[in-house]
């Protein structure tokens, strides 16, 4: 799809958007967060709104105004400190996007959340409900990570996968990000305009074959993949660009454009595929991989070649092919022990060796979602 085509057929027809702001954007050289900065964006922001836009912002920034309330010098490496400094700086946060949105008379709402909240279905359904409630009474929701309980096991770690994700779960029908750079530079530092696939740019980065590496650039390629996958669009731009937002949702070319995938995904579909983290691997001969990715059949045990893991019944799990390509992620609706007894099996005699009878397919193919076609 040409990138006027995407910008003026998709982007400004975009009316569900996740915006993120990340630590580097929304403070000054003095190490303050640059308010004038969060005035404009909230004045961006309140113009979308006016259009029939429902916004959410993920907004970083609690560790680096707690690290200055604390006067530490730099952000702690240590998570207890990183902790307190989020846990002191969280307030602050909000109470600058409260001044900035009160200018335009539009209240805020404060969301902290984990990876762990949105890896649990019923919280993640929440989530969404309560973002849908606060657009229904004209609030704005900022989401950050919930710093203060996040320990490695269920933390995302950074905002721009948090706002992928998010953005999903909504579904949104574009995530933008806001960078300092201008969007993913080319090889030769020109900025790109259109992105069709995020993995090469990840790819390019890995082999140190491009300057796309600056600025946490992986990350936001990582983000733009999850929702490109989905069937939704992304942008990286500048968020110091004169009324970027708006311009941006109007169509204009600016900032790097991410291709959506051909199909868009169910939003269960999105959990599954998406956003829990897998908890096995399922390997499959090349029957049961054509039937699978190509017949949109689900998959049988028969197939099954080898179980690795540890998984409990409902867990997501990869499928992969005999080359250890993935292929799928689904819901298991066996543990993998019993995965291990009935692989290469045929159903009829899971009876026998399960002593109770039990599904046909290991994973339903209504809970089985396939790598993105591109
Ligand atoms: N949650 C962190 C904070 O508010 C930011 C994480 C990130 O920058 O991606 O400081």
């Amino acid at each position: 799809m040409p990138s006027t085509v995407l910008r003026q057929e998709v982007i400004s027809k975009a009316r569900r958007v996740v915006v993120k702001l990340g630590t580097q954007l929304l403070f000054d050289e003095a190490g303050d967060i640059d308010q004038a900065f969060c005035n404009t964006i909230a004045k961006q922001v309140a113009q979308l709104m006016k259009d029939g836009c429902e916004v959410t912002l993920v907004s970083s920034g609690a560790i680096g105004i707690g690290c200055r309330i604390m006067g530490l010098a730099q952000r702690p490496s240590d998570i207890g400190a990183a902790q307190a400094a989020a846990a002191v700086g969280q307030s602050g946060l909000m109470t600058r996007w409260g001044d900035a949105f009160g200018i335009e008379n539009l209240n805020v709402a404060q969301l902290l959340v984990t990876r762990s909240d949105f890896e649990d279905r019923s919280r993640y359904l929440n989530i969404r409900n309560c973002i849908a409630e606060l657009h229904a009474f004209n609030a704005v929701p900022i989401v950050n990570e919930n710093d203060t309980v996040s320990v490695d096991e269920i933390r995302v770690g950074e905002n721009d996968v948090l706002s992928a994700m998010l953005a999903n779960a909504l579904p949104a029908d574009l995530l933008v990000i806001l960078s300092s750079v201008d969007g993913v530079q080319g090889p030769d530092g020109e900025t790109c305009d259109l992105i069709h696939d995020p993995m090469d740019a990840i790819g390019l980065i890995r082999q140190g074959k491009t300057r796309m590496g600056s600025g946490g650039m992986q990350t936001k390629l990582e983000a733009a993949r999850l929702v490109t996958d989905a069937g939704e669009a992304a942008i990286i731009a500048n968020g110091k660009e004169l009324d970027v937002l708006p311009r941006l949702l109007a169509g204009e070319k600016i900032g790097t454009v991410f291709v959506p995938a051909t199909r868009r995904m169910e939003s269960k579909k999105r959990w599954i595929g998406m956003t829990v983290r897998p908890s096995g691997v399922i390997a499959v001969d090349d029957g049961a991989a054509k039937a699978v990715s190509e017949g949109g059949k689900s998959l049988l045990a028969s197939g099954i070649t080898e179980i690795t893991g540890n998984f409990t019944k409902g867990d997501v799990v990869v499928v992969r092919d005999a080359r250890g390509r993935e292929l799928a992620r689904g819901l298991s609706n066996y543990n993998a022990d019993e995965a291990r007894v009935i692989m290469g099996k045929r159903s009829t005699e899971f009876a026998e060796l399960l002593g109770r009878q039990a599904y046909d397919e290991v994973i339903h193919r209504d809970n089985l979602v396939l790598a993105a076609p591109r």
